[in-house]
C-alpha cells in the first residue's frame, strides 16, 4: 500500500478553510482503500479536523499527522506541545527533520533525536525526512543526518520509522526547485538501505520522496516499489490535484 503525506505546513490560514480541504480530501481518499493519506495540519486546526474524522467512515484510509512535537511529556517548557498532547487527538504520526525546521527554524539533529525517541516511545509513528541542500554532497548529508537523527534507536524501534527522501533543493518553495529524478531517488533509496543495513542489520526498507510532486510526476516515482509514497507539500493544498494524485497512485 502506497503512502501520501500531505504537508500542509502554516496553510491555511482560516479554520472554516482548513475544514473544508480535509473533508475533501478524506472523501476522496476513502474512494482508494489501497491508498493510506496521512494529513499533517497546522497544531491548531487538529482538534477540530480530529472530532470530524472520528464521525466519518473515511478513518480507515487517512489519518492526522502533526508537522512536529517536543520531547518531554509536560512542564515548563513554554510554546511547546508534547506528543501525550496529540495523542488526544488521535495523532498517528510526526514529521521529524523536515528542511523548514532545520534550516529556518534551526533544529539540531540532536533535537531531531530527541523527537524520533519521544514520538516511539509514545506509539506515534515518526516520519524522519534526510536530505541534501542544493551543491551539498548527497552521501555525506545522508549519512551525517540518519547517524545523528537515530543515535541510540535500537534496531526494532527503526522499523517503526517512516523514511522520507526529501532533497532539499526540489522543494517546490524553492526559487529554482525541480523535482528530483526517480532514477537519482532509487540511488539515494539504495544508500540509505545500505547505510541501515550496516549499522543496524535493518532489511531493506521503502521509502517516500518528497520534493514537486505533483499529478505530472506522482506515478513516475511511485511505481517503483523501492519508493513507498510521497510526501507533498503544495499539492496537497490543491484539493483537485490532490484528489486526482489519490487516483493516480491507487492504480499502480
Ligand atoms: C515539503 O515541504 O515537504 C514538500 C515536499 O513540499 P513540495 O511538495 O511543495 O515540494
Amino acid at each position: 500500500m502506497k503512502t501520501l503525506v500531505a504537508n500542509w505546513k502554516m496553510n491555511p490560514q482560516k479554520l472554516a478553510e482548513a475544514e473544508e480541504l480535509f473533508e475533501y480530501t478524506i472523501a476522496e481518499s476513502a474512494k482508494y482503500p489501497n491508498v493510506k493519506t496521512i494529513i499533517c495540519p497546522p497544531f491548531v486546526f487538529i482538534e477540530e479536523l480530529s472530532k470530524f474524522l472520528q464521525t466519518t467512515n473515511y478513518k480507515l484510509q487517512t489519518s492526522i499527522g502533526s508537522q512536529n512535537i517536543f520531547w518531554e511529556s509536560k512542564g515548563a517548557y513554554t510554546g511547546e506541545i508534547s506528543t501525550e498532547m496529540l495523542k488526544n487527538f488521535g495523532v498517528s504520526h510526526v514529521l521529524v527533520g523536515h528542511s523548514d525546521r532545520r534550516y529556518v527554524i534551526g533544529e539540531t539533529d540532536e533535537e531531531i533525536n530527541k523527537k524520533i525517541k519521544a514520538a516511539l516511545l509514545t506509539d506515534i509513528t515518526p516520519v524522519l525526512l534526510v536530505g541534501e541542500r542544493e551543491g551539498e554532497n548527497r552521501e555525506e548529508i545522508l549519512r551525517k543526518q540518519l547517524s545523528a537523527d537515530l543515535a541510540g534507536v535500537s534496531a526494532p524501534h527503526l522499523g517503526k520509522i517512516l523514511f522520507a527522501y526529501e532533497p532539499v533543493w526540489a522543494i517546490s518553495t524553492n526559487p529554482n526547485a525541480k523535482p528530483d529524478t526517480p532514477e537519482n531517488t532509487l540511488k539515494a533509496i539504495t544508500f540509505i538501505n545500505n547505510l541501515l543495513a550496516i549499522s543496524y542489520k535493518l532489511p531493506a526498507i521503502s521509502c517516500l520522496y518528497g520534493g514537486s510532486v505533483n499529478e505530472k510526476n506522482i506515478v513516475d516515482f511511485l511505481k517503483h516499489p523501492e519508493i513507498s509514497g510521497a510526501v507533498v507539500g503544495g499539492a496537497s493544498l490543491r484539493k483537485e490535484e490532490f484528489g486526482k494524485m489519490l487516483n493516480l497512485v491507487s492504480t499502480i
